[in-house]
């Protein structure tokens, strides 16, 4: 037996690693408790900005996929150092989910409350065409309350103005 014919019986019997999913890469991941976690590598969409070491979890399935947080702040007047609510938005996939639609990549809707909203892409669309309209009523409404506050302005600055200008004349 040769070296070259020895090294293929050696390769042969390795199990040949799995391909990648397309759109993935290997990651390390933190696993297990205190005292006993391990280092494991896990594929990883290339959306994830997830830090799987830092967030350690305590069994694989536990992992999920997220990728950056958008969001929205809704202060309000009476109280200028926090906002009243929040929306915010991520990217997430949760590989070991019994439900496909959540293994898939989806969209997540959060206002802070425990339980987060999940839409499918196709229903973000349409939240976003939602939102789209709305904030177009946010800007109708700030205009009706900006001329609100300013009805009779012009107006009696200007009769004070003629008053001045004829009372100079006179
Ligand atoms: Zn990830």
């Amino acid at each position: 037996m040769d070296k070259q014919q020895s090294t293929q019986d050696v390769l042969g019997a390795v199990a040949a690693f799995p391909a990648m999913k397309p759109g993935h890469r290997l990651v390390p991941a933190r696993i297990g408790r205190k005292g006993r976690m391990q280092i494991v590598y896990v594929e990883c969409p290339a959306w994830c900005t997830e830090d799987h070491v830092a967030n350690f979890q305590y069994d694989v399935e536990d992992i999920t996929h997220y990728g950056d947080i958008d969001g929205v702040a809704v202060p309000t007047m009476l109280n200028p150092d926090e906002a009243h609510f929040t929306w915010s938005t991520r990217v997430a996939s949760d590989p070991a989910a019994a439900e496909p639609s959540l293994r898939a990549a989806h969209v997540l809707v959060d206002d802070g409350s425990p339980i987060e909203a999940r839409l499918t892409p196709e229903m973000a669309d349409d939240l976003a065409n939602e939102l789209i309209a709305f904030a177009a009523q946010i800007r109708a409404a700030a205009r009706t309350a900006r001329l609100a506050n300013h009805v009779g302005d012009s107006d009696p600055s200007m009769d004070e103005a003629l008053r001045r200008v004829r009372g100079g004349a006179a």
